[in-house]
C-alpha cells in the first residue's frame, strides 16, 4: 500500500481518493478550500495538510485533480507545491485537463519524478463508479508505477506515450464529443419542430448508424430540457480553448470544434455556464 498524497477533492477528486482510501491507502489530503479536506477526513479517513508540500512530504506518489494550468502549476512547483518535498523517485500523477505542454515541462523539468500526465474520461459518474478512462502520457516505467493506483477507480488505463500524449489524448475525445453534441442536438431540434414523436424516434434510430454514447444518456433529458448533470460547459469551453491552441500549434485545422466552442460561448451568455454539455440545443431554441 502506498502513501498518497491526493490534491484537489473536488466532483471527480474526491470519489477518486475515495477509491484509493478503500483500497488501503494512506492518504494525504490537500484542497484549496481546507473543510473539504477535513470533511474528507472524518468520512474516510486520511490527514488533511495546509499545503500540498506538507502533503507530498514522505510521500510515495503526489496525485493532482485541480481545475487548469495555474492550479497544476500552484500545486506542483509552486511556492508552497508538492515538488518541493516529493521525494526523488515518487510518483506524480496529474489527472487534470490541462496543456500538453505543461505535461512536457513538468516532466522535462523534473526528471528525478516519474511523471505521468493522465487526464479521465467518464465524468462524475465515472468517478464515482471507479470506472473511468484513464489516457496516459509518460515513460513506459511512470505508466507502469502508476497503474496499481489508477486502478482504484481507471477502467481502462491506457500508455498513448511520452509526456503530454495523455492530454494530447483528452484533447481528442473532446474533439469527438463536440461534434456528436452539435449534431444530436440538431437532430432532436429538428425532430421537435418536425413535430415527431421524439421516443419513437430514439427507439427507432438509438441502436443504428446514429447511436453515440450522447444519444444513449443525453438524448431524452436533452428533449425534456433538463441539464443539472454532468460536465459543464465552463469546463468544455476550458477544454476547447486547450484543443484550439494546440490546433493552432500542430496545424491542425478543426473547423467544427471551433465553431461549437462559440456555440458554448452562447451558451454561457444564455446563463448556462454550469449546466452540462448537453446544454448546446438550449441556443437553437
Ligand atoms: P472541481 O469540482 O472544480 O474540483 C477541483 C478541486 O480542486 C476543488 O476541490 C478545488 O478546491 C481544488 N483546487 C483547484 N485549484 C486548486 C489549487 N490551486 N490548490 C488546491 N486545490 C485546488 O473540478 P472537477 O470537475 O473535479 O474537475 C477537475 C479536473 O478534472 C479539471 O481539470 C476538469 O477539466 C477535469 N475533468 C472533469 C470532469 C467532470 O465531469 N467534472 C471530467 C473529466 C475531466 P475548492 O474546493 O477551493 O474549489
Amino acid at each position: 500500500m502506498a502513501r498518497i498524497a491526493f490534491a484537489g477533492l473536488g466532483v471527480m477528486g474526491w470519489p477518486m481518493a475515495r477509491h484509493l482510501s478503500a483500497a488501503g491507502h494512506e492518504l494525504r489530503l490537500f484542497n484549496r478550500t481546507r473543510e473539504k479536506a477535513e470533511r474528507f477526513a472524518a468520512a474516510y479517513g486520511g490527514k488533511p495538510c495546509t499545503s500540498a508540500a506538507q502533503a507530498a512530504d514522505g510521500a510515495d506518489a503526489l496525485i493532482t485533480c485541480v481545475g487548469d494550468d495555474a492550479d497544476v502549476r500552484q500545486v506542483t512547483v509552486g511556492a508552497e507545491g508538492g515538488f518541493q518535498s516529493l521525494a526523488d523517485g515518487a510518483l506524480f500523477i496529474d489527472h487534470s485537463t490541462v496543456s500538453a505542454s505543461l505535461a512536457r515541462v513538468l516532466a522535462a523539468e523534473n526528471p528525478r519524478l516519474l511523471c505521468v500526465d493522465a487526464p479521465v474520461s467518464g465524468g462524475q459518474a465515472g468517478a464515482e463508479s471507479g470506472q473511468l478512462a484513464v489516457m496516459c502520457g509518460g515513460s513506459g516505467e511512470a505508466v507502469d508505477a502508476a497503474r496499481p493506483l489508477i486502478a482504484a477507480y481507471g477502467r481502462r488505463i491506457v500508455r498513448i506515450g511520452p509526456a503530454g500524449h495523455g492530454q494530447l489524448a483528452k484533447m481528442a475525445n473532446q474533439i469527438a464529443i463536440a461534434g456528436v453534441v452539435q449534431g444530436l442536438s440538431e437532430s432532436l431540434h429538428f425532430a421537435m419542430k418536425a413535430g415527431l414523436d421524439t421516443e419513437a424516434l430514439l427507439d427507432a434510430i438509438g441502436k443504428g448508424a446514429a447511436q453515440s454514447w450522447q444519444m444513449d444518456n443525453r438524448a431524452k433529458t436533452m428533449v425534456e430540457g433538463r441539464f443539472d448533470f454532468g460536465f459543464a460547459v465552463d469546463l468544455m469551453r476550458k477544454d476547447l480553448g486547450l484543443v484550439l491552441e494546440e490546433a493552432r500549434a500542430v496545424g491542425a485545422s478543426l473547423p467544427v470544434a471551433a465553431l461549437v466552442d462559440q456555440f458554448y460561448a452562447d451558451v454561457q451568455k444564455l446563463g448556462g455556464a454550469r449546466d452540462d454539455t448537453s446544454s448546446l440545443i438550449r441556443r437553437l431554441a
